[in-house]
């Protein structure tokens, strides 16, 4: 008898949609054999708690993998860890490693996410300039967290609002400098940003609005000292933390002939235009059949899904990519949950009153539900998925009215 050799299957990256695709393979019994190359020396992790409970230094960082290292490696798959894929050859379908091997590939995966965006202005190389992707960069930011001292965050979109709401709490005086008019004014409506603004203000933190950020002045043995601002102004600082987005990874890929656009283009399995090679993650521009257009996004719940689709796809499945997406953000005592994307809305509906107990908006495109954001009413949530996911048309009145249960809208 002939034994036939496995197929293997490569997977670049260390992160949410990486993790996920293994155990999706791993539950659908995938019958080749799968390596993970991943440049961080840690198996793959979650990235939400890095600016929440981690940094808080409520859990430890082993709660932060999605699994132990022993599970994949028990049951047959590989982690190589520590290593940066640096070049795809998609002829000889194998791919460089930074540790100048080299590996075959018979189907690729790149999982390969994002980095952040860097504030290019003088002084931005000085000490005491933190960004926050990963775990190091986590614990490199907390021991400083100590109280007293002045931290000046800029960019005051959910992960820079996370840390302060956290920095705040540690006793650490806290600046945030955001040059739009209102905070987390790329994800989410006025209402909301009105009413995070309000919070972070009433817990101690001086939220400045339009405040745009030129430089960084510096102070002894290199150190930064102070943010200066474009009307001329400038906020001492002992740590600045830039917050400014991210980019998606796209350089193996780009490198490799493959066909980007601002994220790796993929279809709604997440092939990419090389028939043998995947992409899923913060790392894509997607087709997701729920939508007309591509879209990039950076969330877990986007990095599950995709990584489902691709387990499917690589079983010889169909299973495209079909729903809503979201995601979600913890500031103080307040969960924010959040379905949809609302940006082409042309109505807004408040249900409730804009406080901790618990209050919701709609975003209404044409009469039917397309977003909804929540503040401490999950019921609003898992009632908005729904709405959604179903591009449900509801009257205005039915979704304000409190005496109306938001279930028998459904
Ligand atoms: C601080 C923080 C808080 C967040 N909070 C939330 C939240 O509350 N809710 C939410 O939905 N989302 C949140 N996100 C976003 C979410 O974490 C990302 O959308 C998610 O991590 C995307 O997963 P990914 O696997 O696509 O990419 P990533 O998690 O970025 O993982 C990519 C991996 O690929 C590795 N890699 C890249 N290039 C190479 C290479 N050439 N060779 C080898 N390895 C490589 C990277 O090192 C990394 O391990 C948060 C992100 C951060 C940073």
């Amino acid at each position: 008898m002939v034994n036939k050799k496995k197929d293997t299957t490569v997977i670049v990256g260390g992160g949410h949609a990486a993790g996920t695709l293994l155990t999706a393979l791993l539950q659908k019994k995938y019958q080749h054999e799968v390596v993970l190359v991943s440049d961080e020396p840690h198996p793959p992790y979650q990235r939400p708690p890095l600016s929440k409970s981690y940094l808080a230094g409520e859990v430890d960082q082993s709660s932060l993998y999605l699994k132990p290292r022993s599970v994949y490696e028990n049951a047959g798959q590989q982690l190589r860890l520590g290593v940066r894929v640096e070049g795809i050859d998609r002829y000889a379908k194998s791919i460089k490693l930074s540790d100048q091997s080299t590996l075959k590939y018979d189907r690729l995966v790149l999982a390969t996410g994002s980095h952040v965006r860097r504030l290019k202005a003088p002084g931005s190389d000085l000490k005491g300039i933190h960004y926050l992707h990963d775990i190091a960069d986590t614990d490199a930011l907390r021991n400083q967290l100590v109280p007293g001292k002045r931290l000046v965050i800029v960019g005051g979109g959910y992960i820079g609002l996370e840390v302060a709401a956290s920095a705040i709490k540690k006793g650490v005086n806290v600046t945030v400098l955001e040059a739009a008019e209102r905070l987390m004014q790329r994800v989410t409506g006025p209402e909301m940003s009105t009413f995070f603004y309000a919070k972070h203000t009433a817990a101690g933190v001086d939220v400045r609005l339009g405040t745009a950020v030129t430089g960084f002045e510096a102070g002894d043995k290199g150190r930064v000292a102070g943010v200066t601002l474009a009307d001329g102004g400038n906020v001492p600082a002992d740590i600045v933390l830039v917050s400014i987005g991210v980019i998606p990874e796209t350089t193996l890929a780009e490198n490799a002939g493959l066909l980007c656009d601002d994220g790796i283009v993929v279809d709604e399995f997440t092939r990419t235009d090389d028939r043998d090679i995947l992409a899923i993650g913060d790392c894509t521009r997607h087709r997701n059949l729920f939508f007309e257009k591509m879209q990039r996004l950076e969330s877990v719940a986007n990095a599950v899904d995709q990584a489902r689709t691709a387990a499917a796809t690589l079983m010889g499945e169909e299973m495209p990519y079909d729903s809503a997406p979201w995601f979600w953000s913890n500031q103080y005592d307040v969960r924010l949950q959040m379905v949809g994307l609302s940006q082409n809305h042309d109505q807004r509906v408040l249900r409730g009153t804009t406080n901790d107990k618990g209050f919701a908006v709609f975003y209404l495109l044409e009469g039917s539900v397309i977003a909804v954001d929540a503040v401490n009413l999950p019921i609003a949530f898992m009632v908005g998925k729904q709405l959604v996911q179903q591009r449900k048309s509801v009257s205005a009145d039915a979704l304000s009215n409190t005496d109306i249960e938001l279930k028998s809208l459904i």
